[in-house]
This record gives structure tokens, sequence and C-alpha cells, in this order.
């Protein structure tokens, strides 16, 4: 399958008080942001075709508008994809939930991955078909946190994250989270 990641994006202009301000405008799921199942869709503005799009600034005086779909991949990687298609594997448009995202090229290689990533990742499964149907208000709970759970804590709080909302998307307390973040706890995880 072709690698899209490495032929298909551009490095991320994105500073840091754009992604700020990319997430109060993403309705999350109670499971937070390592979620892979639940759509996240866009609550501010779309354009015609119903996709998100988010306006940030470049330069003191230079805006640019960019998909929101485009942003998200864009937050998760690093880089911005050169496509013009930011494809769901949840055929849901206002989704912005980096792991139901993958952007296209050719329309060949794009079916071709489409049915790959459909079969590799169970997205016949009702909470990808039907997300709002799926319970509500239940919290991972992790008896213990990986040490990529704890580089994303502290990642994410860089972002914007508050500390109330990433203890309730990592099911953990506010004064837990307090501790990753000043490294009073897991110091040893960089
Ligand atoms: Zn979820
Ligand atoms: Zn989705």
């Amino acid at each position: 399958m072709t690698d899209f990641y490495s032929i298909t994006s551009v490095p991320c202009l994105l500073h840091e008080s754009n992604i700020r301000r990319f997430w109060p405008k993403v309705q999350l799921c109670t499971h937070g942001i390592l979620c892979t199942s639940c759509c996240w869709p866009w609550i501010a503005g779309q354009d015609k075709d119903g996709y998100g799009v988010f306006g940030f600034r470049i330069a003191p005086n230079r805006w640019k508008q960019k998909r929101a779909t485009h942003v998200s991949w864009a937050i998760h990687t690093g880089a911005f994809p050169l496509v013009e298609q930011m494809l769901h594997n949840c055929d849901n448009p206002p989704c912005v939930n980096f792991w139901h995202l993958f952007p296209g090229s050719q329309q060949d290689n794009l079916d071709d991955a489409r049915k790959k990533r459909r079969l590799a990742t169970g997205t016949k499964n009702g909470k990808y078909l039907h997300p709002d149907k799926t319970p509500r208000g239940i919290q991972c709970s992790f008896a213990k946190l990986t040490e990529q759970q704890i580089r994303d804590i502290r990642l994410y709080s860089t972002q914007g994250w508050s500390q109330r909302k990433l203890g309730a998307a990592f099911g953990v307390s506010k004064t837990m989270i307090a501790s990753i973040i000043s490294r009073q706890s897991w110091a040893h995880i960089n």
C-alpha cells in the first residue's frame, strides 16, 4: 500500500496557539483523546460540503483556512497532507477523529486504501456506523498509565487541554494529571 504520509505531506505551520483554538471547536467523546471508536464532529464553521473549516494565523497579518480534517491530521502527525481530500473510514464528513481519517491521492490508491483500512480497523462495527448510539458517560479507566499515555498527557497539556479534561480523558484524577505534568510523577519519562 502506498505510504501516503511520506508522499503527501508538507511541514506543519501550526503554531501552538492555533492548536489551542482548535480543540474547543470539536465535540469530543467521553472516552477522551485516545478513543479510536467515536466520531468527533466539528462544531464550528463548515464549508458547503459539510466539512469543518478552521482559520489560523501563519504570520502577524496572514490567515490561512484549511479543512478541520487536515488540521487534525497535522496536529497528530506534524505535517499537512497535500491532498485535497481527507477521507473518513467512518463516512462522517464533520468528524475530525484522527483515527478515522486518511488522506487520498489517486482514485485507485484511494479505493484500495479505503478497502484495506476498513478491513483492518473493523469499521463495520456499530461504534463506527452509529457513534451516537454508543453509550456515553463510561470512562475508560486505566489500572496503570502506559509510558505513551504519560507522554500524550504532557503533549496535550501543552496544546491547551485543561487538567480536568485530561483527567477525564485518561480516567485519572486531576491531581494525578498535575503531578504528571509537573513531573512529580513519572519523572523518568521524557
Ligand atoms: Zn469515544
Ligand atoms: Zn469518525
